[in-house]
Parts: C-alpha cells; sequence; structure tokens
C-alpha cells in the first residue's frame, strides 16, 4: 500500500494506472474510520482493480464555529485499517496541497444544497462538491463509493456528475450501524455515555416512523409530530430537523407515496447526528 500525498504525484499514478487498463474504485473520507468506511472500501474493492481511498478533512466545508479543529483524527489508525483492507493507495494530501492561498472556484450545486442540512449549514454542500470535484480530477477515478448516511451529499454529487460531465460512476452503499442501532460516525466519539444512550433517540424515531407508514399512515405531517413527541423523552437532544422529502429534489411531501426521505439531524451536547431512511 503507497501514501501520496501530493496531487501531481496522485495525478501521474492515476494516469498510468489508467494506461495499463487497471480500473481506479474511490472511496473519499475524512479519516478516523469505522465499519461505515470500511463497508465502501469493501465495496471498491470488490469491484475495482485499484482501490484508492482519500483522508482528508476539507476545511472549506465546515463553517467559521463548527468542528474543524477538533474533528478526530488518527492516521496510524487509519493507515493501519486501510492496509488490513486491501487498498492499494491513500491520498493523504495536506490543506495547502489542496486549496492554494489564491484558491477562488468553488461548485455550488443549486437548490438541493440549500434543504436539510443546507439551512443550518449554507456553506457545507459547496464544499463538500468542490471537494469531490477536485479529487475526481485527481483521482481519476471509474467509480466512486459514497454512504446512504448522507443521503444529501449522495443526491448533490450525483447531480453534480450528471451536470458537468464527470465520467465517474458513482455507487451508494446502505448504513452501516452499531449493535443497538445508531449510525456508526466519526463523531460518535465525541459523546457522552448519557448522550450515547440519548443519541438512539434518533434510530428508534426513524423505525417508529417506518412501523407507522407499513401500518398505512400515509400524512407526513402526522409522522413527523410523532417524531418530535418521541424526542421529548430524551433530555439532551435539540432537533435541527425532521424532513420528510421525495428523494430526488428534497420537497417537502404532504402524503407519503413513492421514493421518500426521512431525514433526522439533531444535537447531542455540542455533537450534531444525522441519520436517514429511505422509503421505498
Ligand atoms: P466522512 O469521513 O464522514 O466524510 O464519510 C466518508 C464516507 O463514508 C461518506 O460517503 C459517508 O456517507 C460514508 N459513511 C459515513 N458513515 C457511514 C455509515 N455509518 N455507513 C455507511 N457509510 C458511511
Amino acid at each position: 500500500m503507497k501514501v501520496i500525498r501530493k496531487i501531481a504525484e496522485m495525478q501521474s499514478m492515476s494516469k498510468s494506472l489508467q494506461k495499463s487498463g487497471k480500473t481506479i474504485g474511490f472511496v473519499p473520507t475524512m479519516g478516523f474510520l469505522h465499519e461505515g468506511h470500511l463497508s465502501l472500501i469493501r465495496e471498491a474493492r470488490r469491484k475495482a482493480d485499484t482501490v484508492v481511498v482519500s483522508i482528508f478533512i476539507n476545511p472549506t466545508q465546515f463553517a467559521p464555529g463548527e468542528d474543524l479543529d477538533k474533528y478526530p483524527r488518527d492516521f496510524q489508525r487509519d493507515e493501519n485499517l486501510c492496509h488490513d483492507e486491501g487498498v492499494d493507495i491513500i491520498f493523504y494530501p495536506d490543506a495547502r496541497e489542496m486549496y492554494s492561498s489564491s484558491f477562488k472556484t468553488f461548485v455550488v450545486t443549486n437548490e438541493l444544497s440549500t434543504k436539510l442540512c443546507g439551512i443550518s449549514r449554507p456553506t457545507h454542500f459547496r464544499g463538500v462538491a468542490t471537494i469531490v470535484a477536485k479529487l475526481f480530477n485527481i483521482v481519476k477515478p471509474d467509480f466512486a463509493v459514497f454512504g446512504q448516511k448522507d443521503a444529501q451529499q449522495s443526491l448533490i454529487i450525483r447531480k453534480m456528475v450528471a451536470d458537468l460531465n464527470f465520467e465517474t460512476e458513482i455507487i451508494v452503499a446502505p448504513i452501516i450501524r452499531e449493535k443497538d442501532g445508531l449510525a456508526m460516525s466519526s463523531r460518535n466519539k465525541f459523546l457522552s455515555p448519557a448522550q450515547r444512550k440519548d443519541a438512539l433517540i434518533i434510530f428508534n424515531s426513524l423505525k417508529m416512523a417506518e412501523k407507522m407508514i407499513s401500518g398505512g399512515e400515509q400524512v407526513a405531517n402526522i409522522i413527523k409530530q410523532a417524531i418530535h413527541d418521541n424526542f421529548h423523552k430524551v433530555a439532551s437532544a435539540k432537533i435541527d430537523y425532521i424532513s420528510i422529502v421525495d428523494f430526488e429534489k428534497l420537497n417537502a411531501v404532504e402524503t407519503i407515496t413513492g421514493n421518500t426521505l426521512i431525514a433526522i439531524a439533531a444535537y447531542f451536547g455540542e455533537t450534531r447526528l444525522i441519520d436517514n431512511i429511505i422509503i421505498k
């Protein structure tokens, strides 16, 4: 396994892999890897000749006052995990390598990026789309694997790829959860034991919604209200949003019929967690 820190080196490596007919599968991450990330790496490993994982905590997707500085890091551990999963290359640039002091170009996916997480994090998806576009131009992957955990992100990346004619295929893999249902996240490590317990309310609420729908409930507002009521059971939770939207344009739906996303974001202390389910 190789660790590459320079853009030019990664680009020439990708070009020579392309020339020799090897397919490149790519998993972009911010590191501090957990089983969720590893499931994406395994998916890439199954399909590609060469697996590239990027580890880069992207400053442009954090607003001032968010947790950029305290975002967890442990490169040694990540390197060992990637090695054990048969990753071929870790692309591990630093922020100065990725953003020169004169950096001026951003990718904005209108409409999709202003909803759900985009309301409380208005510059977040601009940072995400920009770094993914840069990484695609550096790694030149045949396909890239993203997690359903970040459902809005996956839609935005698909839209960006379609609109800007990237030749990278986007694969979206299922959410990996802890045994009790909490969606795995690098940020879970910030939860106190009490918050960790309370955080289960997100998954419990999504399961409750799913049950209501399979029992015949179709009115989005009734389900939303039930989730709100459910959240009152836990002291440390502060809801950012509960959204029931079509899983294409992310517009609110009144009645649940086709492909619907139920997404929740909530704070437990300072820690903001997200989770979702898709109702087919
Ligand atoms: P991050 O390092 O948080 O930026 O995540 C990198 C990739 O891993 C993104 O495509 C996420 O959607 C995905 N991911 C994060 N957590 C999970 C999870 N619990 N299950 C599946 N994929 C995940």
